[in-house]
């Protein structure tokens, strides 16, 4: 049985302030979680030591991207061996928008991975394909080739340590979700993606994200598809009530 995770992206989003009264409401309430539920917070980098301090957590930290190196002349960026250091668990990598207004493409993406891993933070690596894809039915392609562009040159351990997530585009920050049976289908396309290279245990056992304008409406029937284990969140992370809702639909999915 996969454990589920529900992750709030807050983005550039919140003043130290707000941000900091978001995760003390959230820590507060963190007793409260679904035990089957594992929460990830990835607020601005700037503020992730801060959070950090908040004694009893309760909740995982994620970066939102990092960089590919671990030290050195990169004015700017933040180190997957910095983030580890602070107890940051996951870094958030190949999100839409960092291909988008970055150009991080798939080869960079994979760079990320690598980086993470040898500094032991778990990816969460998206995917996920835009509305002319879609409508031209090359969905599933795109979604494939970034996944093995991206992932399939990891190991077996290498490759048990991400999490994926699958965030069709015209469906982030839109107010227009992918219908249950769409996110269900593409999951278990991606789930049988992963276990044509790396075998049905793998495979059964990887986490499988939604993401794209998730809500306090809409969260507990997509979770309660066979093949989405959970979450990546944007607009709605950023209120501690509706991501409460959303947290807990997820413990009963
Ligand atoms: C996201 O940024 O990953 C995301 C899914 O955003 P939203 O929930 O706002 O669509």
């Amino acid at each position: 049985m996969r454990k589920k995770i529900v992750a709030g992206n807050w983005k550039m989003n919140k003043t130290i302030d707000e941000a900091m009264e978001l995760a003390v409401k959230l820590q507060e309430e963190s007793s409260s979680f679904p035990k089957n539920v594992e929460v990830v917070v990835a607020p601005p980098a700037l503020y992730l030591a801060t959070i950090e301090m908040i004694e009893d957590l309760g909740f995982s930290l994620s970066a939102q991207n990092c960089s590919h190196h671990d030290f050195g002349a990169f004015t700017g960026e933040t180190s997957p061996a910095m983030l580890k250091a602070m107890n940051v668990k996951y870094s958030i990598l190949g999100h839409s928008e960092r291909r988008q207004y970055f150009h991080e493409t798939d080869a960079i993406v994979a760079s990320k991975v690598d980086a993470c891993l040898r500094n032991k933070v778990q990816p969460i690596f998206c995917c996920g394909e835009v509305l002319e894809e879609r409508k031209a039915g090359k969905h599933f392609d795109t979604v494939k080739s970034q996944v093995e562009n991206a992932l399939f040159h990891l190991t077996k351990e290498e490759f048990a340590k991400v999490v994926i997530a699958y965030e069709p585009v015209w469906a982030i920050g839109t107010g227009v979700t992918a219908s249950n049976d769409e996110a269900q289908e593409m999951h278990a396309f991606i789930r049988a993606t992963v276990e044509g290279k790396y075998g049905k245990e793998i495979a059964d056992a990887v986490i499988i994200l939604y993401g794209g304008s998730v809500n306090a409406t809409n969260s507990a029937e997509l979770f309660a598809c066979p093949d989405v284990d959970g979450g990546l969140v944007g607009g709605a992370s950023l209120k501690a009530n509706d991501f409460m809702t959303i947290i807990k639909s997820a413990g009963q999915a």
